[in-house]
């Protein structure tokens, strides 16, 4: 297959094009390429066409798979639930974790990474308010924003959602549109030590329309190794 029509190419001709529609600086999304179920070879190959940003949704995956891709250039993400018993792998292993939903969690990520450095976090919100889902209640953001903000190990930096699924990726934007306007809200508040700098929205199906809403990080994997 020829470089230019290799998918990472395309995705990322995708995100420069619906920067475009709305004014944004292409610059300001960041492609995170999801990684997980993937092999070491599978990953190297995207690696070695200029991406260096990756996620996993389990510690233990990320854990036995990253020594064997060795290569230190790149950075890893979690994107998945962080049970307490994995949060010391998950300091060391990952950059930035974008599933951080409770008080505790977030005090025993703190107490874990304290000596090392104040851990970037994003809050996973549930915007749809599926049962099922990870993520704080809407309502409930603010006050752990809050929270966290007093915790010495913890740097939160923005929020994060995985919207309700539908196949049609326009009935995702009133999620994205209601993610933005929390993280407004937020950085409103104007609370010590907090940036609402990013956004993670949007997956395969949806990342133009995430964009197109003020992603600041899309998380695509399906669309990217599918069709490589
Ligand atoms: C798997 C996963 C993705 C990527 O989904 P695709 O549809 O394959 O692009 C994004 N975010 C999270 C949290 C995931 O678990």
């Amino acid at each position: 297959m020829s470089s230019r029509s290799h998918p990472l190419e395309s995705i990322r001709a995708r995100i420069t094009a619906a920067c475009a529609r709305v004014g944004r600086d292409p610059a300001s999304v960041r492609l995170v390429v999801v990684s997980k179920t993937r092999s070491p070879e599978e990953i190297r190959a995207v690696a070695a066409r200029g991406q260096s940003l990756f996620a996993e949704n389990r510690v233990q995956e990320a854990r036995d798979k990253i020594p064997l891709i060795a290569d230190p250039t790149l950075t890893w993400h979690l994107i998945g639930p962080l049970q307490r018993n994995k949060v010391k792998n998950a300091v060391e292993i990952f950059a930035m974790l974008h599933a951080v939903d409770s008080l505790e969690l977030a005090e025993e990520i703190s107490r874990r990474a304290e000596r090392i450095r104040p851990m970037p976090v994003l809050m996973q919100v549930n915007v749809g308010r599926e049962p099922q889902k990870s993520g704080v209640a809407p309502e409930d953001a603010l006050a752990l924003a809050r929270a966290m903000a007093s915790l010495p190990g913890i740097a939160l930096q923005g929020l994060m959602t995985i919207p309700p699924f539908c196949d049609e990726a326009e009935a995702a934007r009133p999620w994205f549109r209601q993610l933005a306007g929390l993280r407004a809200s937020i950085e409103a508040a104007g609370i010590d030590g907090v940036s609402m700098r990013e956004l993670s929205m949007g997956m395969s199906l949806d990342f133009e329309v995430a964009v197109e809403e003020g992603a600041t990080l899309v998380r695509i994997g399906s669309a990217l190794f599918a069709s490589a």
